[in-house]
């Protein structure tokens, strides 16, 4: 067991100076992942550190620089016309009925120029409370889950299928998916994610229009529109699952293996 590969390593990358002082750090997300790293053999195993509490105190808490997973070409003007034409949109959207009972609209966050987007459900209560995607529990947990990839929030883009909170977090409806659908398609043709990240079985089936089980989805790349798309479980059913955080970081080892293998188009630029 202890020749198994350290886990960062296996996650596609070899420690260099700044990962090992950034080690102490991921490895307290690690241990509240739940993630057992394995260390290369005839060094000690640290312990699996399967914390109870899977939220991190603090998980928002912005970590030191780490290398940006951000592509390199500034916006033009016309999608800065764009995207605040598209917000525009979505906050006055009344295309279904969620738009009665919204404290407002949900549009998405992050970095409008991310090489990875991440893609939920829904808004929550506290989203809806305070119109940005993943700021609960559920939020903090994907921070961490992020930083322990090596990703920082404000590099990526994370964006729910729907932008209005269905009242009492019921499930999202059909009619709904194919009004607001749209306007998700419209931030992935402005972003250009090089992956997309589905959280959770009612992203992956809105997305990709199946009801196959998210775990027949898991571990392949799959694509929406074109774009490389892994399947994974959705941090708030590992806030009540905790024990299938292991699976979480097997697949985003897997979307990074993906993301390391595709021709990265504004390095073949410059
Ligand atoms: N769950 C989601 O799917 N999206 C959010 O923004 C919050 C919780």
């Amino acid at each position: 067991m202890l020749s198994v590969m350290n886990t960062l390593e296996r996650c596609g990358r070899g420690a260099t100076p700044t990962d090992l002082s950034m080690d102490t750090r991921r490895q307290q997300y690690l241990d509240a992942l739940g993630i057992i790293r394995w260390v290369p053999r005839g060094e000690v195993a640290e312990p699996a550190g399967f914390a109870n509490t899977p939220v991190i105190s603090g998980a928002t808490a912005i970590p030191p620089p780490m290398p940006a997973a951000l592509r390199q070409s500034p916006n033009t003007e016309s999608d800065a016309r764009e995207w605040t034409e598209l917000e525009t949109a979505v906050r006055g959207c009344t295309k279904c009925s969620l738009h009665a009972t919204r404290t407002q609209t949900v549009f998405g966050v992050g970095h409008r120029r991310a090489q990875w987007m991440f893609i939920g459900e829904a808004p929550g209560a506290d989203e809806d409370r305070q119109g940005e995607p993943f700021v609960g529990r559920a939020g903090q947990l994907l921070n961490a889950i992020l930083f322990a990839i090596g990703l920082k929030r404000e590099e990526v883009y994370i964006a729910n299928v729907l932008k209005c909170r269905p009242p009492g977090n019921r499930d999202p409806q059909p009619e709904e998916v194919i009004q607001c659908e749209p306007y998700l398609l419209r931030q992935i043709e402005l972003i250009k994610p090089r992956l997309i990240v589905a959280l959770g079985r009612h992203a992956a089936h809105s997305l990709l229009k199946t009801e196959v089980p998210l775990g027949k989805l898991r571990g392949q790349r799959l694509s929406y529109h074109g774009t490389p798309l892994i399947v994974t479980y959705h941090p708030a059913y590992l806030l009540r699952n905790p024990a299938d955080k292991r699976k979480v970081w097997d697949d985003l080892c897997l979307a990074k293996t993906v993301m390391a293998a595709m021709p990265d188009p504004d390095r073949e630029a410059s």
